[in-house]
């Protein structure tokens, strides 16, 4: 969807406190160019993002989403982001999104080559209607990631756990599982572990209990994901963390992947065995779609 509003961002220091950002913003025209040709993150992704839901203006869950932009930064070593500046940056750039459903995203670059400061800006678009996902389902066929399940502790500057702007791999792994007749991919370790999906995070129902691949290092740790599980421990639902074999997903009774703009789609097959949709679905979409 094309890009409505973009919102240049002069970074402030993290521990800088100030009532009003207003004056570190400077609306740009979105159709026009706006980086250097020097900036590192298109030179090689080098920088942090995140992908923040919009509904009739409201942004959604603004607070995991901040906290996880300074997480990744950290892993990046990137200077620290001023939390309270960008909240502020998510409000304007949210007010100037259509009514329905949109998405704003936040990017911290490591800035121009030899520069002094790290890039910053939002933008603002209107979603993809991602209703077809959310009612009748998705496809999705696992893939081998490369990497064993201890990789992100034994190898950290793999920055598996960091929402990093190096999304080549992730849309390759989607193409890959077009060309496989499926709508999207589920990533395994190389030693047979459930990971997540190039843009999404995973989760399983077996009976009463849903699980999730624990978060250790080696995916991010979906906002999604966090808002669903608190809203199942208050329907009563025990929902927690695994190490999930992928010889488990054949048992599962139903499986969702979730993610801040597409919400919950209900998995219908896995490489190629038929999964029902659970009931559940609607209501957690519903969830998804009420102010958060
Ligand atoms: N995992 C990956 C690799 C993602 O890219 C995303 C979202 O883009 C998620 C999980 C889900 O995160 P969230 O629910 O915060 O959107």
């Amino acid at each position: 969807m094309a890009t409505r509003f973009a919102l240049m961002i002069v970074p402030a220091d993290a521990d800088e406190e100030r009532a009003d950002f207003a004056d570190s913003f400077t609306a740009v025209d979105a159709s026009a160019p706006a980086l250097s040709v020097g900036e590192l993150s298109t030179q090689r992704g080098d920088g942090v993002f995140e992908s923040i839901g919009v509904i009739d203006g409201h942004p959604q869950e603004i607070e995991p989403h901040v906290q996880r932009l300074a997480h990744s930064a950290a892993l990046c070593d990137l200077p620290a982001p001023n939390l309270e500046q960008w909240r502020q940056a998510v409000a304007v750039a949210a007010a100037e999104c259509p009514p329905g459903e949109a998405v704003v995203k936040l990017i911290l670059s490591r800035g121009v080559e030899h520069g002094p400061t790290p890039t910053a800006w939002a933008t603002a678009s209107k979603a993809a209607d991602f209703s077809a996902a959310r009612t009748r389902g998705i496809r999705v066929v696992t893939l081998d990631r490369g990497y064993d399940v201890g990789a992100a502790e034994r190898a950290p500057w793999l920055l598996l756990g960091a929402k990093t702007l190096s999304y080549a791999v992730n849309m390759a792994a989607l193409r890959e599982a077009h060309r496989r007749g499926a709508d999207d991919a589920v990533f395994l370790t190389s030693d047979g572990y459930v990971l997540e999906a190039p843009t999404a995070s995973l989760i399983l129902r077996f009976g009463d209990r849903f699980v999730t691949p624990a978060p250790s290092g080696g995916i991010l740790h979906g906002t999604t994901q966090l808002s669903v599980y608190e809203h199942l421990a208050g329907l009563g639902h025990d929902a927690g963390y695994a190490q999930i074999p992928a010889t488990d997903l054949s048992r599962a009774d139903a499986a969702w992947l979730v993610s801040s703009v597409r919400l919950a789609a209900p998995i219908t097959a896995i490489d190629g065995a038929s999964l029902a949709i659970d009931p559940l679905t609607a209501e957690l979409n519903a969830f998804l779609l009420s102010p958060r």
